[in-house]
């Protein structure tokens, strides 16, 4: 079984996203990424994370801070949406209670959307039209382009239907001319449904929900799950027996993560160079 190491393919796009980087700084724009980040919300280490892959991406990335407060966020994000030297926006989430995401995503304008946040931009995924798609969908179309992983005719299944990953990912795979099956949690027969799987994409959190038993021979597993007990993470996947019948697998840790947040440079990248 192969393992599609994220690691090794982030490292190669941030060169190749830097050089592009650069070579819009020769025209004298400097790609410009903004996180909005609510005083005393946990990130998981997500912000460090996006200062870390914007760094080696030549993105110049900051981190602000504002109260908990929708009006606060909201001044901020118009602020920076008017801004024509601030390309990207993003919301670190989970964003504190009372706090109206959709709101403050709505605030977003497309061209900036580079997380693909708002309901406008999930609009124009599926209608077709230019977008950002969510970045860690847009990761695991990265990881299997990088891995020459056919997707036209292939039968893909999606575990998860959350709006940031399983549905965004859905369209995604269809662009692709793949045949999509999408499963939640009321999935009357879930090992039956995967088993059907060519590409086999799961992202519930729910760690060890997909099982060696569950995976069709020579499938290819991502597992995009992410859960942290005990200080380790935990997949989706039970990786126990799943070299026995997967032809490649992207394990939790390693594998899709480090595209996602190289894939927020790269839309940012993009939208300072072009406009949506
Ligand atoms: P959500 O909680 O928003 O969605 C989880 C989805 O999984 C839901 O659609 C839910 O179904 C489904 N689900 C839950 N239990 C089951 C089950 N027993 N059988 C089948 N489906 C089930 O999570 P997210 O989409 O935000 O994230 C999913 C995972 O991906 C998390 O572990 C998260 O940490 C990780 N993640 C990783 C990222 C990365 O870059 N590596 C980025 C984003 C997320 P239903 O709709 O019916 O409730």
């Amino acid at each position: 079984m192969k393992i599609l190491d994220g690691r090794t393919v982030a490292a190669e796009r941030r060169v190749e996203w830097r050089e592009r980087a650069e070579a819009l700084g020769e025209k004298g724009i400097v790609p410009a990424l903004r996180f909005v980040r609510f005083e005393g919300a946990q990130d998981g280490g997500y912000g460090r994370s996006i200062l870390r892959a914007a760094g080696e991406t030549g993105v110049d990335a900051q981190l602000v801070d504002v109260e908990p407060s929708t009006d606060a966020a909201l001044r901020v994000i118009g602020d920076l949406a008017d801004d024509d030297a601030i390309h990207g926006l993003g919301i670190i989430t989970p964003v504190p209670a009372g706090v109206d995401v959709n709101e403050l995503a709505a605030a977003i304008p497309p061209a900036k959307d580079i997380d693909g946040a708002s309901s406008a931009s999930a609009g124009r995924l599926f209608a077709g039209l230019p977008s950002f798609a969510p970045a860690t969908a847009q990761a695991v179309i990265t990881l299997c382009d990088a891995y020459d992983i056919e997707l036209e005719g292939r039968h893909a299944v999606v575990v998860g239907r959350s709006r940031v990953v399983g549905k965004p990912l859905a369209l995604l795979l269809l662009d692709r001319n793949a045949t999509v099956t999408i499963c939640h949690s009321r999935t009357a027969d879930l090992a039956a449904e995967t088993r059907a799987a060519d590409l086999l994409v799961a992202a519930t959190g729910q760690p060890g929900l997909i099982r060696a038993s569950g995976v069709r021979p020579d499938a290819v597993v991502i597992d995009v799950g992410t859960t942290y007990v005990d200080g380790q993470v935990l997949g989706d996947v039970d990786a126990d027996g799943l070299d026995e019948v997967a032809a490649a697998f992207a394990p939790a840790v390693g594998g899709v993560g480090p595209l996602t947040t190289t894939q927020l440079m790269a839309n940012v990248v993009t939208a300072a160079s072009r406009d949506l």
